[in-house]
């Protein structure tokens, strides 16, 4: 007589929890240790649910969960953030997001004044401003899914060298309500006009939206290179809390120094670009949370300098 093996039972397909100890959390692709409710699960086929005991590598994807051998294929758009800093977690089915932008008027550029080079906002109001640099990137959409879905607003100073192929990602960012700002073209230290302007335009070509934040790389700025931003009609914008994403130093240390940093007013520097990007992406729905939580709510670095934008009938 056939008896059905009770772990094919288990794990029949379709949309399940699982318990999951995540090892490597990024949106892409999460590497976890599945823990299996007992030891007959090691030795379910991982077809009949997509998951084996012990490490994996999965994608977070809407429906059943998949194993994956390596990277997720490209239009795999509906990926959940992994639950940064708890483990064990559950690995869920991701929240399908609308694919693109909300349909609102993209602004064509938007009124400045007060010094050309700031830091900070005003300190009397519980707002901060998340600002990502040196994308647009592969990550720059988890970036964006999470901005949309924990309902904070970014900036995302850009690199003109990144944006090629990438006009379409900047466009959702406006229609999000999100900000682009230069970041020069290819990153130099003290960058010439030609670096900003060429950036400004590709900026600007794409998305009907003229930039007028200028973020220098590195930081480095002299008093000749804000004058250069400023005559192109942008502020110079650095910030006042740094986590050092870029050094990768985990997910759960980018996430302490931000929010033990954070006060009203702050312009946080993260990354979502030039680099693997994983931890940023995977501190980010938790530094929301919390900052959200003491109080704060997330504008973009105009919004945050009570500047505004303007709209000129965009179409775009
Ligand atoms: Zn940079």
């Amino acid at each position: 007589m056939h008896r059905p093996d009770p772990m094919t039972r288990v794990l029949a397909p379709g949309p399940r929890t699982v318990r999951a100890r995540i090892l490597a959390p990024s949106l892409r692709v999460v590497r976890a240790c599945i823990l299996a409710p007992g030891p007959r699960a090691a030795r379910a086929p991982a077809r009949s649910a997509g998951l084996i005991a012990g490490a994996a590598t999965v994608l977070l994807a809407a429906g059943p969960a998949t194993a994956l051998g390596g990277e997720a294929p490209a239009g795999a758009l509906d990926r959940a953030p992994p639950p940064a800093r708890s483990a064990p977690g559950s690995v869920r089915p991701a929240i399908p997001l609308a694919q693109e932008a909300a349909r609102r008027e993209i602004p064509t550029g938007c009124r400045r004044g007060g010094p050309p080079f700031r830091t900070n906002g005003p300190r009397n109001k519980k707002v901060v401003a998340l600002t990502f640099d040196d994308g647009p990137s592969d990550y720059t959409d988890d970036v964006i899914r999470i901005l949309v879905r924990e309902k904070a607003k970014g900036t995302f100073f850009v690199l003109g060298n990144q944006i090629p192929g990438r006009e379409r990602l900047l466009q959702r960012m406006l229609g999000w309500g999100f900000e682009i700002g230069d970041h020069s073209y290819s990153h130099p230290q003290f960058p010439s006009s030609g670096q900003l302007s060429i950036t400004r335009n590709r900026i600007r070509k794409a998305t009907g939206f003229t930039p007028c934040l200028f973020r220098p790389p590195y930081g480095a700025v002299n008093r000749d290179l804000i004058g250069r931003a400023r005559t192109l009609g942008m502020m110079t914008i650095n910030w006042d809390v740094d986590p050092r994403d870029w050094s990768t130093p985990g997910s759960g240390a980018i996430y302490s120094r931000i929010v033990g940093a954070a006060q009203p007013g702050s312009i946080i520097l993260m990354h979502d670009g030039g680099g693997p990007r994983g931890q940023t992406v995977a501190a980010l729905p938790d530094v929301i949370r919390t900052l959200r939580v003491r109080g704060y709510r997330f504008e973009t670095v105009t919004e945050l300098l009570r500047h505004r934008f303007v709209y000129e009938g965009n179409q775009r």
